[in-house]
């Protein structure tokens, strides 16, 4: 502790200008709506104008992976890959690459709960007109979503379907893809605080202040709740829900995470978030994690070291993985 009353006038002067680049630093804020969703920018930074160009460079990257990975785009690589990978190899971008490797990877360990070949069935929804397929054209989808079929190539970065009729969707992976890449350039640009998020999909970057922040899970059936509140520093965190994107039809709810074994909506739980470092898998193991339900899921989540998962089961029950039970259950 120093004596106030001992400082002379130049001292604190002195100590004025010391601290003046830290004064001047704040808060960068910025929104944009890609990918299908609100995509989010918070970063401290001790220089405003670096702080909104690392933003914005952040955003724009968001923005071109959206415009490569979209499949209803025509003019994206994704869907020149799904026009043209049944006839031959076809050789595309790093970047899908990477993707499509991840995907396979969460294919395998959930033996096909996750798999980015949902589409051939996925794309006869229409969630907001409240459409769905016919029983014959879920048959048909059917065949078509086989991870086993999708052949890829690294060494020559290609991606060739074994079936006709196959349709690549990177919904469940995408945007947590984009979060880490955007998470990447406020790194490399210096910034050590940080929030990027795409919809349900978080990544923090250190400590907001002294604080450790906290991410909401949103109650799945009361709007505008939580059902938990995690604190979280250096992790991702993804939540998949059956309340984003849905219409109930004859009492049945239809919703965007389709259990590729039925063709149908995954019924068995209402939300599934997984915390990840990397919110590439975060985001691919909220959506296998809700396809597997609770039993499988937990198995999953517990079987892999440093992730973790809390999931709101059909009744409304939360169930927390082995490592978060423990944090929860300490004295
Ligand atoms: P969102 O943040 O869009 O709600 P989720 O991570 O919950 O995303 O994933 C839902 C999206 O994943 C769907 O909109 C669809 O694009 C895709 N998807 C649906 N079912 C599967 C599946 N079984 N395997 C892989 N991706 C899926
Ligand atoms: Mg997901």
């Amino acid at each position: 502790m120093f004596n106030h009353s001992r400082l002379t006038a130049p001292s604190w002067l002195l100590a004025m200008l010391l601290w003046a680049p830290l004064a001047l630093g704040e808060w960068v804020v910025e929104e944009r709506e890609l990918m299908g969703t609100a995509v989010a920018v918070e970063l401290w930074s001790d220089d405003p104008d670096t702080g909104r160009r690392l933003a914005a460079e952040a955003l724009a990257e968001i923005r071109r992976l959206d415009l490569m990975m979209n499949p209803w785009n025509p003019d994206s690589e994704l869907a020149r890959i799904n026009r043209e990978a049944a006839a031959g190899p076809v050789e595309t971008t790093p970047e899908i690459i990477e993707v499509l490797e991840r995907a396979l990877h969460y294919s395998a360990l959930s033996e096909g709960a996750f798999d980015v070949s949902f589409a051939s069935v996925g794309q006869h929804y229409d969630y907001r007109a409240g459409k769905q397929p016919e029983a014959e054209q879920i048959a048909a989808g059917r065949a078509g979503i086989d991870y086993r079929a999708i052949d890829l190539d690294p060494s020559t970065a290609s991606v060739h379907f074994r079936k006709a009729g196959m349709q690549l969707d990177f919904g469940g992976i995408a945007k947590g893809y984009a979060v880490d890449r955007a998470v990447a350039i406020l790194q490399a640009g210096g910034i050590s605080s940080a929030v990027v998020s795409a919809g349900g999909d978080s990544r923090i970057l250190g400590l907001h202040g002294e604080r450790v922040r906290t991410i909401g899970i949103r109650h799945p059936r009361k709007a505008g709740e939580f059902a938990a509140i995690v604190p979280l520093a250096n992790m991702a965190i993804s939540t998949s829900g059956d309340y984003e994107r849905f219409f109930i039809a004859d009492g049945v709810r239809h919703h965007h995470i389709l259990n590729p074994g039925t063709g149908e909506s995954a019924r068995e739980v209402q939300s599934a978030s997984v915390l990840a470092p990397a919110a590439v898998d975060s985001d691919a193991l909220s959506t296998t994690v809700f396809v597997l339900g609770v039993e499988k899921g937990l198995a999953l989540v517990n079987s892999i070291a440093g992730i973790d998962a809390i999931i709101i089961d059909g009744a409304g029950k939360l169930h927390y993985s082995a490592d978060l039970l423990r944090e929860t259950q300490a004295p």
